[in-house]
């Protein structure tokens, strides 16, 4: 780097610096321009994107198909408001109910809002169907989620940072070991269960993938006790763990299938964001059933921007996208692929613990202490070798490529990773 790029790029970090609130420590590259697969810098530099804005980019950067629908929106009509109708809402409706199989969708617009929105349906159904006391309905969570920022949500976290000083926290969550069905059991038989609500995969805890069949007991654990199975699927959700949702289990059909029958853990309530839109634009949305969603009446709940024209054309292309680039299948293959490889490394060094994951979210754990900062050297050497990646916590390095990745660009990430951590043995 020329001490002319250099400045370039410090100038745009500088102005972060000092006008914007320091509520994140990203890596420093500053990004202008990104396609599929590859993301470059304000310098030209070229990189493989392996974020995916945490899984939201599974489509690829700027896809043609979804840049046209969000272009062609924009030009026609951007917001109504849900004061009014507008033409497309309903469409999209039709089109995610049937794409995902449930009754109802209630449109929303970030990952936190759709988990708020879960809360406060599976509450209120608490209430209304169950006959649990006013104010006493209970939500079991597990410890290490991540389910988003807001004052709630934070309530039931156990990251210290993204707790500490936010307080007086919501009550009303029951906190279990995650990967734990005797614990779930056990709390499901406390009074005023409304539900359970959890990740299939923990992707911000650093990938954590439960045995088999736990997403299976689990629900029929809620089954039995009358609790709603409620799953965070923003982040494992749209293909990115090689089924349509990571509870689909070993699954890798794009609809129902026979066998899906027997391996999926129908959620009653799915939340969905990121991906939703290819990364184009902010929506989310939750899904469930008339019985469940039905408890919502007009005034109860809303968003100014929630189904708004614009997000509706762009989720559909980005759903199309899933289907017609088979990126289920794709993450499912380049995923299996990719542990192989890694482990065959693995075998050979002392440098990373393991690989684990599922599809193509995936992590490795460094050999080192959880607070050193090697696995941020190994991010900074990987960025200087052409691939971003970012730690998750600790030593724990998440890769999560958009899903339209080759297998030629595959092997050429992975040369690049086994490269880079041969240079820390
Ligand atoms: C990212 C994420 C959220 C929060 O989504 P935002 O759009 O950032 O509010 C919630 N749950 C999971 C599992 C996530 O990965």
């Amino acid at each position: 780097m020329s001490v002319d790029t250099q400045s370039k790029a410090q100038h745009y970090i500088d102005l972060e610096d000092q006008h914007g609130a320091h509520n994140y420590h990203p890596l420093p590259v500053v990004l202008e321009r990104g396609k599929g697969v590859y993301v470059w810098d304000v310098d030209g530099k070229q990189y493989y994107d392996f974020l995916s804005a945490y899984s939201a980019v599974n489509q690829g950067h700027c896809h043609p198909a979804i840049v046209n629908a969000m272009n062609e929106q924009a030009q026609t009509l951007t917001l109504t408001s849900r004061a009014f109708h507008n033409d497309k809402l309903g469409w999209y409706e039709k089109y995610l109910t049937e794409y995902f199989q449930f009754d109802k969708v209630l449109p929303m617009n970030t990952g936190a809002e759709a988990v708020e929105t879960a809360i406060k349906i599976a509450r209120k159904w608490a209430y209304e169907k169950k006959g649990v006391a006013e104010h006493e309905a209970k939500i079991i969570v597990c410890e290490n989620n991540f389910h988003g920022r807001t004052t709630t949500i934070i309530s039931f976290s156990n990251d210290e940072g993204a707790r500490k000083n936010f307080g007086p926290y919501t009550p009303g969550f029951i906190k279990i070991p995650y990967n734990d069905t005797e614990a779930l059991e056990k709390a499901l038989q406390e009074e005023n269960v409304a539900g359970f609500l959890i990740e299939p995969i923990q992707g911000e805890a650093g990938v954590f993938t439960p045995h088999d069949d736990f997403m299976r007991s689990s629900r029929d654990l809620c089954k039995k006790y009358h609790a709603l199975f409620i799953a965070d699927e923003i982040q494992t959700g749209i293909a990115r763990t090689g089924g349509l949702l990571a509870v689909c289990g070993d699954c890798n059909c794009e609809a129902h299938c026979e066998r899906q029958e027997k391996t999926y853990a129908r959620p009653d309530i799915l939340i969905l964001g990121k991906a939703l839109s290819g990364g184009a634009y902010p929506v989310s949305a939750v899904l469930a059933d008339n019985e469940v969603m039905n408890v919502i009446q007009p005034g109860q709940h809303g968003s100014t921007f929630g189904g708004n024209p614009v997000a509706a054309a762009v989720a559909m292309a980005a759903l199309e996208v899933v289907k017609d680039e088979h990126l289920i299948q794709n993450a499912r293959v380049l995923g299996n692929y990719f542990r192989a490889e890694i482990n065959k490394y693995i075998e050979t060094t002392d440098t990373v613990v393991l690989v684990r994951g599922k599809g193509l979210l995936n992590a490795i754990v460094i050999n080192d202490t959880e607070d050193s900062k090697t696995a941020w050297n190994i991010c900074l050497r990987l960025r200087d070798n052409g691939l971003l990646a970012k730690p998750t916590h600790g030593n724990i390095i998440r890769f999560a490529p958009p899903l339209v990745m080759t297998k030629d660009q595959l092997d050429e990430c992975i040369s690049i990773i086994i490269k880079t951590l041969k240079e820390f043995e």
